[in-house]
């Protein structure tokens, strides 16, 4: 695989590699952008197909976080991890964990590692044993899903505002793909604030502890949560790529919002095509922001309080950019604008 050609085109500082047999860990930090800032993401362990779909995969997670960190105001750039796995559902060890950290920390604090797919925060303190450039261990921020959760609520606000609807959620639907560590809380604030929340989860326990405690609607086994009618607002809170062409000509709902990376498969053409079909999409990375201001704030120093309303402020920022799609061709690219904006404005103030 060309790799040089590959960092070029997604314009990243560094794609470094590391091997350590003896505790079998291949892992990949690519490190986007530093304009703003050291560049915190997430360390996802992951069995992948091919090590060319790791490179990939790498390079488009850590792109993502420039623009997330940008758009969410924060004085962060952007980067990721992934370490790769022979067999799927590996089990984490404190010796591979503690290598993963070794590695971070030949990067001298250009890049912060945190939580992503199968990293717990037990993972991360076995991690930060090697190295201070790690967050969301039980010590530094814990696990951040429960600001991820708040945020996307606070995104679904906007999305209501901007159509046209009232700000409340008495007599909305929403519907929920995956009752993780995000989805879940998600459903609780719905349903908190009146919702409706009716939802699908692979994992029967999920499944079980939502209708229990939340009073959730499982979807039956012969309906489709994209193509569900009588719901006002899709929310994703599970896999990436779940968002294609096909689903997005047979969507009823009005609203796409959730907690997931990724949601649409190609991004640009995608969310092309939910403009032209008037659906209301707060782009992924704005709306799932709020793990990452809790990370990044407290390692910047911030306070409590200046974490909640940097993620309260995201409302103010889904909206601003669902106002600012009108000038571009989709919600997706308002929002890459508008993270671009910051770095550049970033750039401006940094040269002079
Ligand atoms: P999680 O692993 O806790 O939850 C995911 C849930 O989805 C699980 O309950 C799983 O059983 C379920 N699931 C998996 N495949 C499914 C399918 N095909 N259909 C229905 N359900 C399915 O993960 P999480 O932390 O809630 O993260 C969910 C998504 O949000 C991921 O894409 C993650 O990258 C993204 N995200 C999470 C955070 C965070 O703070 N945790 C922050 C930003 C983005």
């Amino acid at each position: 695989m060309p790799v040089f050609s590959h960092a070029e085109n997604y314009n990243h500082e560094q794609l470094v590699f590391c091997r350590r047999d003896e505790v079998g860990l291949k892992a990949i930090i690519a490190v986007h952008d530093t304009t703003l800032g050291n560049a915190l993401g997430g360390t996802r362990r992951w069995c992948y197909a091919s090590e060319a779909e790791a490179i990939m995969d790498v390079l488009r997670l850590s792109e993502g976080m420039t623009y997330k960190s940008a758009a969410a105001g924060l004085a962060m750039g952007g980067a990721k991890s992934v370490i790769l796995l022979d067999t799927p559902g590996q089990e984490p060890t404190e010796a591979q964990a503690r290598a993963m950290g070794r590695f971070v920390e030949t990067l001298e604090g250009a890049y912060i590692a945190a939580e992503d797919v199968g990293v717990s925060p037990q993972f991360c303190a076995w991690m930060r044993d090697e190295t201070h450039h790690v967050m969301g261990d039980q010590d530094n921020g814990g696990d951040p899903s429960p600001f991820t959760s708040l945020g996307c609520f606070h995104a679904m606000k906007s999305c209501l505002a901007f159509a046209g609807r009232p700000i409340d959620f008495a007599g909305v639907t929403v519907a929920i793909q995956g009752l993780g560590a995000t989805g879940f809380k998600l459903a609780k604030l719905v349903r908190e604030a009146g919702g409706d929340v009716i939802a699908t989860d692979v994992n029967p326990h999920a499944i079980r502890r939502a209708t229990e405690e939340l009073g959730v609607r499982v979807l039956a086994d012969d309906e489709d949560l994209f193509a569900l009618e009588d719901v006002d607002i899709i929310a994703p809170c599970a896999l990436g790529g779940v968002l294609g062409p096909k689903h997005i000509e047979n969507l009823k709902a009005p609203m796409i919002c959730g907690t997931a990376n990724n949601i649409l498969v190609d991004p640009e053409s995608d969310a092309q095509l939910l403009k032209e079909r008037g659906i209301v999409y707060a782009p992924d990375f704005i709306s799932n922001a709020g793990g990452v201001i809790r990370l990044a704030g407290l390692y910047l120093g911030m306070t409590e309080a200046q974490v909640d309303t940097k993620v309260d402020e995201i409302e103010e920022t889904t909206l601003t950019i669902l106002k600012n799609t009108a000038n571009h061709a989709s919600a997706y690219d308002a929002a890459v604008a508008f993270a671009k904006q910051r770095i550049e404005a970033g750039r401006r103030a940094s040269t002079t």
